[in-house]
This record gives structure tokens, sequence and C-alpha cells, in this order.
């Protein structure tokens, strides 16, 4: 089962998200438990506040290392080598999240992602509570949020069971090899004068294979052609 628990100020933000689709299926299936906390339940003060303003001046405001701590380690425990759950932070700064990267995780541990608001987070809460910060790219984005349910998205559709035909995920974008899948086609057969490639209708499917290897990577090598120097046993096949 994947566990993971999210540690937002708007947990408002994931109720449909945690409740449609693939997401609200896994949930209800008891593939997945995902629960997302109001951050500011473990704010001591009179207003709440999870934030201030930052040391060496400069604008905006900073999250403090207090409710974020205590809220970790309720949710997580201290962090240490015996630790259960990983705990993200999502950052701009982190590590880009990628393919390899969700299929791991979807694998391991129970997951706690902490969701930054404002200028970001004390860096005391990183070094003293966080194993891991994870970036879905290189923009700015106001909230952790929306880069948690892009990987809890991607996390779920791994599920066992989880996509209607398991065959889907090895045939998508950044598996089998690590290229881009092809172009797809559905009825009807000609639209606006466009029409699908009829060896797709041909019903030969070793000749569909090769087509749509050759066309995965034409793809590839024109719109991300790093892809293929990351995997060399790529660049041999297709023509230039
Ligand atoms: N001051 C920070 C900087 O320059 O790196 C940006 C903070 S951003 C406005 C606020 C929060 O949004 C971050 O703490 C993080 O949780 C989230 N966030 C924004 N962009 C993100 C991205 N590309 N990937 C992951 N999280 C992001």
């Amino acid at each position: 089962m994947l566990e993971i628990d999210i540690l937002t100020i708007f947990p408002e933000l994931f109720g449909p998200f945690l409740n449609t689709a693939f997401v609200g299926m896994a949930r209800r299936d008891g593939a997945a438990r995902i629960e997302a906390h109001d951050l500011r339940h473990w704010a001591t003060d009179r207003h709440r506040s999870v934030d201030d303003t930052p040391y060496g001046g400069g604008p905006g405001m900073v999250m403090t290392p207090e409710p974020l701590i205590p809220a970790i380690e309720e949710l997580a425990g201290p962090k240490s080598p015996e630790r259960k759950v990983h705990v993200i932070c999502l950052s701009p700064q982190g590590k880009a999240l990628d393919q390899d990267r969700l299929t791991d995780l979807a694998a391991g541990p129970p997951l706690l992602f902490v969701c930054g608001r404002y200028e970001g987070i004390d860096q005391r809460v990183v070094d003293l509570a966080v194993d891991e910060e994870l970036s879905i790219g290189d923009y700015v984005l106001s909230g952790g949020e929306v880069p948690t349910m892009v990987a809890i998205e991607g996390l779920v559709r791994l599920l066992p069971g989880v996509l209607g035909n398991p065959d889907s995920i090895e045939t998508e974008s950044f598996r089998g090899g690590g290229v881009l899948e092809g172009p797809q086609y559905t009825r009807p057969p000609i639209y606006r004068g466009l029409e699908v490639p009829p060896i797709l209708r041909s019903g030969d499917h070793g000749a569909i294979d090769r087509w749509r290897r050759d066309q995965a990577l034409d793809r590839t090598r024109a719109r991300r052609p790093e892809l293929l120097d990351a995997a060399p046993e790529n660049r041999s096949e297709g023509g230039d």
C-alpha cells in the first residue's frame, strides 16, 4: 500500500484531487492511504503563525522551524537512520523529479511531503528533518501543493492494478529505454484530411511495433536528444 502524508497550510487544495480519478480510486480501493494535514494545527501562538520575516532582510516571509519540525516529527518521527518515513520537501532547488525517482519512491517506505509557501522554508528544517528535496522543474510556483500533487499522481499510476492496462506504463514516455512515446491515433481514420498512418490499421503487429519504435526514436531525437545520449543502446536504431 502506498502511504502518503502531506503537510500544508492549504489542505483544502487537496480535496477534489484526492477524491477524483486514479488517486480517488486507489484510495477507495485501499491501494493508497493519502492524507493532507493542516500545518497550523501544530502552531501554538494565538495567530497560528507559520512564518516570519527573513534574517538579513529581503522580501517576503520564511516558514519557521516551529510548527514545521514538531509537525514533521509527529507524522514521521525524528530524523534518524531508524525513521520509517521518507520526508520530502518540494523545492525549486531540489533534485529534478523524474520517472526513475518516482518508480523508486513508489516501491519505498511511507512518504511525507512538506509543502513550502512564501519565500520557502527555514534551512534548519531541511537540515534537521528532511531527507530529500525534489523539484518539478526550473520555474518557481507559489507553493509546494501543486508539485506534491504532481508527485502523487505519478506515484499512484505506478501502483499495481491502478491502471486498467498495466502495459500502458511500459510503453509510456521515459520507459522502455528512456525514450518518448510516439504519436497515437484513434477513430475516425480520416479527420479534416489527415489520415491515420495505414500501418496502424494493417493488423500486422510486428510491423506496428517496429513502426512505433521508429516513431518513438525519431520523436525523441527531434525533441529530447539528451534522452538518447543517456541510453546509448538507442542511438544506433532508426534513421537520421
Ligand atoms: N524563494 C524560493 C527560491 O527562490 O528558490 C522559492 C520559494 S517558492 C515561491 C515557495 C514554495 O513553492 C517552495 O518552498 C516550494 O515548496 C514550492 N515550489 C515552488 N516552485 C517549485 C518547484 N519548481 N518544484 C517544487 N516546489 C516548488
